[in-house]
């Protein structure tokens, strides 16, 4: 982490953890433990797992083998992550013993002060018996970055969403009305952590609650059950664990409808975002038919040769910015699981090449304080001008991730099959997914997409550059040599594809010689000439004019959704 102070929400403060009398961790903000030493995992299970029926719950949430159904968990305090590995680990046993399941499980935990993972493995050396669960939670653990944070153990239907930040403003924002089962309450004692536990807070669990959905806490505390029973849920004072006198169970009484979810889908659009899009889907129970216009996957901008992966946080804590992070984080925790022939994580390099670029960078690093692993300043490089780094950033085949995607035994695919409307008929909703092509649907001919073409050349490595080891963005970028060919890219014009030209465009020589000027300006050194051009591609990326990504469900129209 930079030591520099950071006023974002965005950046949790993360916290130290001390050894508590007993011998337990105690956290030094707040004043208060964890958990009690001795009893850590028993205790937990007591108040949590059994007093909220989770083991008969889940054993029947586990025989219904349902895709479309998930079982949702949330908790006030991620702390150690004691009662979600103590879930995990319950859930990985039915596994074990009563065989696979599709039905999902969900787990949600809100914390505002992340441990870092090194003091976690600290306190997870001393939980022998839930090591498979701590070792893969070690390995999927995000940065300390505010916002939300998936981790996915797809053996197991299992997602992890980590939000961090404080629960005053993470919460309200939550969405999922009804979807919660179950609530662990465990914000450290409303005596001494009295800002968590506000009048606001049991509102937002109410909403979020699944009717006849139960909650758990150690604490009994007047003014939280005063708070719970205003916010709607029936609560009472239970038997606590050991010599504890008492504990508070509660639950969200019944009477609430299911909601009805579309369950066969039409995905227009067989790219990046179509597979993506499908591929959720099809992990949540639908039936997904994908269409595409041209005879093979990732057949326009997505199939280019790699994808360079990077977040671009802002120097002000603009939305654009936790956006892209959160992005970032995302796809990183999907992709890391993925062969080296699909992911590199290579790391990016990210040349400043004016004083404008280099203050504007330096104030990012300076101002969120980001964990040297997302992005770190490097005033130093190879290149002859400073940097940002970004670690964990690399680059990615999407065409052949889109193709892995797409093969999920929900998903049917129908290539060189044209839709002309939409919504597709017999199908409950329609995601178009076909990038600039979704203009040619009438109701969709206001998007504010823009047509601009790309040019890639790919390049035979030299002596010097065949060592390229990150990724090398500057004006345009360079990639390491994959499959024998460095890849640079990539051109921009403003221009659509015509009748003649359709989604591909002839190579345009010209192009190639400009992305070789481009590169020996920004990177002397490689040598690269003429002679060592070799294959390129062009097609058509779809912008918008703040560079966002369109996402979401078309307003008045009955069941589309683009992305
Ligand atoms: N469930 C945890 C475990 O298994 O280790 C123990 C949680 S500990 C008792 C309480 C946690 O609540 C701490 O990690 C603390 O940082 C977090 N917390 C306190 N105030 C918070 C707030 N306003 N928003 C989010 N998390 C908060």
């Amino acid at each position: 982490m930079s030591n520099q102070t950071t006023t974002s929400i965005f950046a949790p403060i993360t916290v130290d953890l001390q050894r508590s009398a007993d011998g337990g961790w105690r956290s030094v903000l707040y004043d208060d433990v964890y958990f009690q030493r001795n009893h850590a995992l028993d205790e937990s299970r007591y108040v949590f797992l059994e007093k909220n029926r989770l083991y008969d719950r889940l054993a029947a949430h586990h025989a219904k083998n349902d895709a479309r159904a998930v079982f949702t968990i949330g908790e006030l305090g991620f702390g150690t992550g004691l009662n979600m590995l103590l879930v995990i680990d319950l859930w990985r046993d039915l596994f074990a013993k009563q065989g696979n399941s599709a039905s999902r499980l969900h787990l949600i935990s809100f914390e505002k002060h992340p441990i870092l993972r090194d003091a976690l493995a600290n306190v997870y050396a001393e939980w022998p018996t839930l090591e498979k669960s701590c070792r893969w939670l070690l390995a999927n653990y995000p940065p300390p970055c505010g916002g939300m944070h998936h981790l996915h153990d797809d053996n197991l239907n299992l997602r992890l969403t980590l939000v961090l930040g404080d629960i005053g403003a993470t919460l309200p924002d939550m969405a999922g009305d009804g979807t919660i089962d179950v609530w662990f309450l465990d914000g450290f004692a409303p005596l001494k952590n009295p800002a968590m536990w506000h009048n606001d807070l049991y509102a937002h669990l109410f909403r979020l609650s699944r009717a006849g959905g139960t909650l758990s806490s150690f604490t009994v505390v007047g003014k939280v059950r005063r708070g719970l029973t205003a916010a709607g849920f029936t609560v009472e004072k239970t038997k606590g664990f050991g010599i504890k006198w008492s504990m508070t169970v509660g639950h969200k009484p019944d009477g609430h409808q299911a909601i009805q979810k579309p369950q066969r889908i039409a995905v227009i659009g067989a790219g990046i975002a179509g597979a993506s899009v499908a591929r959720a889907l099809a992990l949540r129970g639908c039936e997904v038919s994908v269409f595409d216009r041209h005879g093979e996957i990732a057949a326009e901008a997505s199939g280019n040769p790699r994808a360079i992966v990077y977040p671009k946080p802002t120097a002000d804590d603009a939305p654009s910015g936790r956006f892209s992070l959160m992005a970032f984080c995302f796809a990183e925790a999907l992709y890391h699981h993925l062969p080296q022939n699909i992911w590199q994580q290579t790391g990016v390099l990210r040349l400043m090449l004016d004083a404008q670029k280099i203050q504007r960078a330096q104030k990012i690093t300076a101002f969120h304080g980001y964990p040297d692993a997302l992005c770190s300043w490097q005033e130093k490089t190879a290149f002859n001008h400073p940097a940002l780094l970004h670690a964990t950033g690399g680059m990615l085949d999407a065409a052949a991730l889109c193709k892995q995607w797409l093969g999920h035994p929900r998903i049917t695919l129908h290539l060189g099959t044209t839709i002309d409307q939409i919504p597709v008929a017999g199908f409950d909703a329609t995601v178009v997914a076909s990038a600039n092509a979704a203009r040619h649907f009438a109701v969709l001919a206001d998007l504010p997409l823009q047509p601009l073409r790309g040019q890639v050349s790919s390049l035979k490595p030299t002596a010097v550059s065949q060592n390229l080891r990150q990724v090398i963005c500057h004006e345009g970028y360079l990639t390491p040599v994959v499959d024998g060919w460095h890849h640079a890219g990539a051109t921009f014009q403003k221009e659509g594809p015509t009748q003649t030209t359709s989604h591909t465009d002839t190579i345009r020589p010209q192009d190639n010689l400009e992305n070789l000027e481009t590169l020996n300006t920004h990177l002397r050194g490689f040598g690269f000439g003429a002679g060592d051009l070799g294959p390129a591609r062009a097609r058509y990326r779809a912008t918008t004019p703040d560079k966002m990504p369109i996402a979401g469900k078309l307003e008045g129209a009955a069941n589309i959704y683009v992305c």
